[in-house]
Order: structure tokens, then C-alpha cells, then sequence
């Protein structure tokens, strides 16, 4: 028997939460697959979108690359844009579209001569203070130089919101007014909002959207009942089960003092798979389909789950870490985390598509 552990992707599920995204926002919709489609694979899933996405989006030149020697041909947004002159150049080569949020950036395509046709997508700041031009001088002024650079054929008008997921916040309301003040006369299409834009701020929409976590099934607004269908199960199997009696102490450190006979099964995934150390005893778990939750700490290799009220539950029982019965989202707060840590983090195991 190969171990159990494994993380099953449905791809059907992928192009739901896509066509979803899409529909609600309107327009033009460009999947984000960065680190690595969100610990999803990136390559898998775009083949998966290849016939309906608009265009994806990635962090780094390089994870674009791999996405175009895997016979991708739609458009591809570099988040981060280029670093230096070189990477802007084979960028170009390859017709990625690139983000243009520093005055560095926008000298380097001033003064690159073998550039043409790029398609510039220049960030505002507009709250979130990282990156971006935060005036609408500045802004204007890096308008004009792409424009007249004679090597920028498109230019598209984006900004990232940073408290979307918060639905009373009035910081998305002032970034929304401050992107409309900034960009005030400046041609070219608008892009707002991310996924928690997508799903709760009709006045941030624009021509284009930007989903990421919503498309693997994660809502960044927890119980907001959006109908988006968790991609990921994180599942093992119970390999060993064990009685333990009142006053026994499980796993490292002894965090969990068992307080009544108990059946612990003893679960083939742990942190090195990128299950949280983190999750405390009393964090869900599902197994054969049935409700339980984690008892003492999460190992390396394997974890410890309560089977003592599950008849029949034991060696061989399929345990759900998450998925469509336990949601991401209560495990990554259980953990002291976000659900895009959690997906991003998996590793080791298999990754096994369908759909
Ligand atoms: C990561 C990212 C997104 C997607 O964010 P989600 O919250 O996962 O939807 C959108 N836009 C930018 C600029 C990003 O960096």
C-alpha cells in the first residue's frame, strides 16, 4: 500500500467558481494562478481554463514562462512586473502583459530599444501602500510616458483593494473614490477588484477583474454563501487506531490529556504535507464522512484524530482535512491563519485531478 495522503483537484469545480467569478462581475475575467494555482498546480489549471478564461494572472515572469512552454496562449498578467531590463525584454518576447507600478519600471521601458506592443497594466495606490503611484500627477505622468514611449500598445488603468474581505469597511468605499479621482480622464480599460471584490463590491467593478482565492473554492468572506465549490480535499487515511485511558497524554509536548477511554486514529498526514502544526486539539476533521476533530499535535508525518463515538470507523477510514465537509476556512482560523496560506503550503503529497 503507497501512502494515503494526497490533495484531489476537481477541475470542474475550478471552471464553477470561474464562470461564477465571471458572471457576477462582468466583463473580462483573468485567473489568478500564482504561487503555483494556489497550491492547486498552475499548469493543470489552466488547461482547465484554456477554453474559457479570458487570461490568467501570476506573481513572476518566470511562472508565466512555464505556463507559455505548456502551450498556453492566452493572456498572461505579471503581477509584480519585470525587476530588471532583461526580464522585461523576454517578457516581451513572449507577449506577456506586465504591471508598471514603479517610476523604475517605467524608465526601463522608456529606454529599452527592442521593445514593442507591450501591454502595460499601471497600478494606483490607492490605500493599500505598497505599490503603485499614489498622485494622480505621478500617475498621469507614467500615463503619458508609456503612451509616448512608442513601445506600449495598451494601457490598462488597475489598483488592489485591501480590506475587501470586510464588508462594512469603508476603506474599499475611499479606494474606489480615489481610483476614480486618480484615473479621472486617463483612457483604458479599469481593474478593481480581486476575489472578495468580485463577490462584494458592485461599485468596484471594471472592465477586467482579478479572482484568485474564490476560484478554488475558498470565500474570502466565510458563510457568505456565494455557492463556490471547494477545488482541494486534503485526505488520508487512518493506518492505526489505539485506545488510550483516562490521564494518557497524546502525541509531543502531551497537549492533550485524555479525560475518558477514547479510540485515537492515528491519521498518515502532517505538517511536512502542509497541514498547520498549528491546529489545535477540537479542529475539524471529517472521517468516513462522519464529523471528528484532532486531538494532541499535529507531527511531522502523521496526526492523531478522535474515533472513540465513531462505530465502525478504524484502520483504513478515509479522513477529510478539507474539502466539501470541512471547510478550509475553519481549519485556517482554528490555525491562527488564512485559508490561502493553507493551500498554498500543500506539498509532498500527490496531487490527483479530475474533472
Ligand atoms: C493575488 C492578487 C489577486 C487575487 O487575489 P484574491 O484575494 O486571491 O482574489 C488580485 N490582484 C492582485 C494584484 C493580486 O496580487
Amino acid at each position: 500500500m503507497t501512502r494515503p495522503a494526497r490533495a484531489r483537484i476537481d477541475l470542474d469545480a475550478l471552471r464553477h467558481n470561474y464562470a461564477l467569478a465571471r458572471r457576477l462581475h462582468g466583463g473580462r475575467a483573468l485567473a489568478v494562478l500564482k504561487a503555483n494555482a494556489y497550491g492547486h498546480g498552475a499548469i493543470p489549471c489552466a488547461r482547465a481554463l484554456a477554453d474559457m478564461a479570458d487570461g490568467f494572472a501570476v506573481a513572476f515572469t518566470d511562472e508565466a514562462l512555464a505556463l507559455r512552454a505548456a502551450g498556453i496562449i492566452r493572456p498572461i498578467l505579471v503581477l509584480e512586473g519585470a525587476f530588471d531590463a532583461d526580464e522585461l525584454r523576454l517578457a516581451n518576447r513572449h507577449g506577456l502583459w506586465m504591471v508598471v507600478h514603479h517610476e523604475h519600471q517605467v524608465r526601463m521601458i522608456e529606454y529599452q530599444p527592442d521593445l514593442r506592443g507591450l501591454h502595460a497594466w499601471l497600478k494606483a495606490d490607492t490605500g493599500m501602500r505598497r505599490a503603485g503611484f499614489s498622485t494622480q500627477a505621478e500617475l498621469a505622468d507614467a500615463h503619458a510616458r508609456l503612451s509616448a514611449s512608442g513601445k506600449v500598445a495598451d494601457i490598462t488603468l488597475m489598483t488592489h483593494l485591501a480590506r475587501a474581505d470586510e464588508p462594512d469597511q469603508t476603506a474599499t468605499t475611499r479606494q474606489i473614490a480615489a481610483f476614480k479621482a486618480l484615473t479621472g480622464g486617463l483612457p483604458g480599460d479599469r481593474s478593481l477588484s480581486n476575489s472578495a471584490g468580485v463577490l462584494g463590491w458592485p461599485a468596484a467593478r471594471g472592465d477586467w477583474s482579478r479572482p484568485g482565492i474564490l476560484l478554488y473554492g475558498a470565500d474570502p468572506m466565510p458563510g457568505a454563501g456565494h455557492g463556490l465549490i471547494p477545488v482541494m480535499t486534503l485526505e488520508s487515511r487512518i493506518f492505526a487506531v489505539r485506545g488510550v485511558q483516562p490521564g494518557d497524554a497524546i502525541g509531543y509536548g502531551g497537549r492533550y490529556v485524555a479525560d475518558r477511554p477514547m479510540r485515537v486514529g492515528l491519521v498518515a498526514v502532517g505538517y511536512a504535507d502542509g497541514y498547520p502544526r498549528s491546529a489545535p486539539s477540537g479542529t475539524p476533521v471529517s472521517v468516513d464522512g462522519r464529523p471528528s476533530r484532532l486531538v494532541g499535535r499535529i507531527s511531522m508525518d502523521m496526526l492523531t484524530v478522535d474515533i472513540t463515538d465513531l462505530a465502525g470507523a478504524g484502520v483504513g477510514s478515509r479522513v477529510e482535512l478539507w474539502g466539501r465537509q470541512v471547510d478550509v476556512n475553519v481549519v485556517a482560523r482554528a490555525a491562527g491563519t488564512v485559508a490561502y496560506e493553507l493551500l498554498c503550503n500543500v506539498k509532498r503529497v500527490p496531487l490527483d485531478y479530475s474533472g
